[in-house]
Order: C-alpha cells, then structure tokens, then sequence
C-alpha cells in the first residue's frame, strides 16, 4: 500500500459524491439479486453502461482491507467492488482507465456507521494508485435518495419513476417466490421460475423503462404471477407463517445470511420478508417528516425564508411520497388478482402503530422504527414467529431486539434473533429447529392469520394468507 495516500482526506470530498454517470460503467454492488437486475436493466435503459456487480467472491479481500470491527455489510461490498476492480484490470490490462468507472455506494446521515461506509471504501480505493480516481457515487438519505446530478437534469423524474417500479417488481417477484416454493410442485420448480421471470422483468425494464411505458412492464408482470400460481401444489397444507426483519443488507443478501429464508423453508416455514420499497419510502418519508418538523420551528421564530425553503421541500417530498406509496399499491392490487401476497404497510401506519405503543420513536431514526413497527404488525396479523436477521453488533438492530423480546415473550410469539457475520456459527441451526418448532406449536394453537384484538396490538388489515396452500 501506498501510506501517503491513505492519508488523502481530501480524495472524500473529491471522489465522493454526486456525479455525473454519462458514459461511464456504474457499478452496482450487489445485494438484493433480483432486485439488482432489475434496477440495472433500468439504468441500462436510460442508457448508462449499468454493470450488477458479483458478490462475495472477494470475500478474502474484504476482510483483508477491512479491520474486523465494520459492520459486515461494509467489509462484503469492500471484497465486492475490488475483486471486481482487480479483475477488470486484469482483462483489460493496460486500457484500464479508472476514470471509465463510478462505483455505487449510498449513504445515510446516521446515526448508525452507514453514513461512512463509502468514506472508508475510499481510503482503501486509494491505497491502491490503479484505483484512485474510480470515482464512488454517493446517494444520500439526507434528500431521499434524489437523483438529480447523476444524468441529464431532464431525465431524472423519469429515472426516479423507474428505478422506483424497478424496486417495487424486484419485491414482488421476491414475494411471489417466498410464496409458492414452499408448496412447489417438484423440488426447483420456483427458483428456476423466477430466474426466468427476472430476466423477462430485467429485459422488460430495460426495453420500457425510459419511455415510462409502465404498462407494458406490468401486462408481463400479471403474466408471470399468474403462471407463478400453477407452481402451487394445493394438496400441500399451509405451513407455519415466519416475519422477517432488521438490517436490510443482510435480510435480503442470501450469501451474507447464509440463505435463511431457505433454512427456514426446510424446516417448515412458509416466509414473509420485509421489502426495500418500505425503506425507500420510509427514507422520503422521514425527509417530509423533518421538513415538517423545520417549518413549525420556523414559523415560531418567524424565519421568513427558511419558511419558504421548508414549504418547498414539504410539497417535494410530499408529493414523491403519495407518487411513491400510490403506486405501490396500484401493483399490489394489480398482481393480487392472481396471487395472495402481502402488500407493504404505509410508513405513516408504522409510525402510529409505535406511537400508540410507546416503544420507540421515528426521533432516533434508522431501521428500528421500521424492524419495531413491522414485527408489530406481524404479531398483529397472526404470524406465528418473527424472526431479526443483522451484521452482527449492528446498532439499530440490536436495539430493535433489545424491545421487542420481552414484547414477544409477553404475548407468546416465538422469536429469534440472528446476528452474522462471514463465520457460521456452530448453533444456529439447533436454534432454528427450535424456534421453527415453537412456530410449530404456535400454528397449530392458533392458525395464521390469528387477529390479535385481545392482546394490546394495534389493529390492521389482516393479510390473508390463511386459506389454504392456495
Ligand atoms: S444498520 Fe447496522 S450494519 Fe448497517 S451501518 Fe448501521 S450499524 Fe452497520
């Protein structure tokens, strides 16, 4: 390594940041894969070399440049942007130009180590003088993931419109799999279904995307959730129903949480996870909220113009949140003709259901306002265990855990923590057995589906997933 430069503090503020994308290779890490594809698929289509980067093959080099105290999620995308970096190096040899590349790595403005992932990656990009000026692409939490900078000014509500669908499809598809694999005809059936269906989807977004011709997009996807259904073998009885929460890197990258959902599959479980569009909305959701939040302050003080800026930002957000969540719902209601899947609940609902609870607050932020309010919201609906998957020693995660234990002990829901990291840990699976037994006990006493009127929780649509394998 070069010592001087890992001292270039400077290079954060000049190779980190908002840049423009035109002509280059946007490197996405990978962490959800269909999701991945997809969001590629519409980059593409807008016409930016979009590349879905491998993951975990670089997961040596991510513990070689990473000290051992990130959080795991930092040290598998550290082994993941340069296992991809030296390899393209290697194939291009000397016609690698750095300057080809931005690699993709949002940010939150904390108050958990998120918000300085792409600081530290950049301190290790430098450290190798090949890899200096690859720029790191930053979105921010801070203004909701805006994308405004990144290409032509004119095009970036459309991409943002797009990438959106991209996210809310990528869930569904997601969702239709938890849903019919554990009642799947013939073993492989719904893995190899839904690997088609996100090429078809991938291609869909990549065609369509740009010309906001969602329709058409759509029309495939009613489509494939239709076929997906045939997967069922309705002989199979329905299984005990699992809620999945925490740390949205690990629940949704199967490499990192060594393929949970399936473990629990094979143990009995039918699975719900909680989606990425949630913390997409959830994040212009908080923006409006403090935006909100400014402007009362402001007109106590009487702050003229900062009242104008507030105003401003409040109809912004607003109006991406109601676009956001609107058509969210248009999708759900859409493919739910063909399929019974659980939609997401609007953040605003999460924020009551913790208010009238009085467990946490929407004031400290993070993923704990949406991990405590979503298994809430399973225990409301009758899930027969919940159970938190995250990095381990992640902040918000571990508070989340801290609260809702004793909660779930009190109302007899089984649950399970499972913190990872890249080791495997030598009782995981004994308690997973465990637990999918106490899931066990659970349905059978009380179904799924179970309405909780009795049990202080607050009460909400009930999904219904309680008819059968069908
Ligand atoms: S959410 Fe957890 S894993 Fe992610 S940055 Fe924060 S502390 Fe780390």
């Amino acid at each position: 390594m070069d010592n001087q430069k890992i001292v270039d503090f400077d290079s954060l503020g000049r190779n980190v940041g908002r840049f423009n994308i035109k002509g280059k290779k946007f490197l996405i890490p990978q962490m959800n894969k269909i999701g991945g594809r997809l969001l590629a698929g519409t980059f593409r289509g807008f016409g930016i070399q979009a590349i879905l980067m491998d993951t975990y093959k670089g997961m040596d080099l991510g513990k070689q440049y990473t000290s051992g105290k990130e959080c795991y999620p930092c040290q598998v995308t550290m082994g993941d942007v340069l296992y991809f970096l030296k390899k393209e190096k290697e194939r291009l040899g000397d016609s690698f130009d750095p300057e080809d590349y931005v690699y993709f790595m949002p940010e939150s403005d904390g108050p958990c180590r998120f918000g300085v992932y792409n600081k530290y990656q950049r301190i290790v990009l430098d450290s190798f003088p090949e890899f200096r000026r690859v720029k790191i692409g930053a979105l921010t939490t801070k203004d909701g993931y805006s994308l405004e900078g990144i290409i032509d000014e004119e095009r970036v509500g459309d991409l943002r419109k797009a990438s959106y669908l991209s996210v809310v499809v990528a869930d569904i598809l997601d969702r239709v799999l938890w849903r019919v694999r554990p009642y799947e005809r013939e073993e492989g059936m719904a893995d190899e279904f839904i690997e088609n269906a996100t090429k078809q989807m991938e291609e869909a977004f990549e065609r369509y995307g740009a010309s906001l011709e969602f329709d058409k997009i759509l029309d495939q996807l009613d489509e494939i959730v239709a076929q997906a259904r045939e997967i069922i073998d309705p002989s199979i009885p329905p299984k005990p129903l699992i809620g999945i929460v925490g740390e949205i890197y690990l629940r949704t990258h199967v490499q990192s949480n060594q393929d949970l959902i399936r473990v629990l599959e094979r143990h009995g479980a039918e699975v719900v996870n909680a989606s990425i569009a949630e913390w997409v909305n959830y994040t212009t959701y908080d923006r409006l909220r403090e935006a909100k939040i400014n402007f009362r302050l402001h007109l106590k003080q009487a702050r003229f113009k900062e009242i104008r800026d507030d105003i401003k930002r409040m109809l912004s957000y607003g109006v991406d949140l109601v676009y956001q969540q609107s058509k969210q719902k248009k999708v759900y209601e859409r493919i739910g003709k063909f399929l019974n899947i659980p939609e997401d609940h609007k953040v605003a609902h999460l924020e009551k259901t913790l208010k009238k609870e009085d467990l946490f607050t929407f004031d400290v932020g993070t993923e704990a306002c949406l991990s405590i309010a979503g298994i809430l919201e399973y225990a409301s609906h009758g899930f027969n265990g919940v159970v938190n998957v995250y990095p381990f020693t992640c902040m918000p995660s571990t508070a989340t855990a801290a609260i809702v234990k004793p909660l779930m002990d009190r109302l007899g829901i089984p649950y399970l923590d499972t913190p990872y990291d890249d080791s495997s840990q030598p009782g995981r699976e004994a308690a997973i057995r465990t637990f999918m037994y106490q899931a066990y006990q659970h349905f059978k006493r009380h179904g799924r589906g179970l309405h909780s009127k009795n049990r202080g929780l607050p009460h909400a649509n009930r999904v219904s997933v309680n008819k059968g394998a069908q």
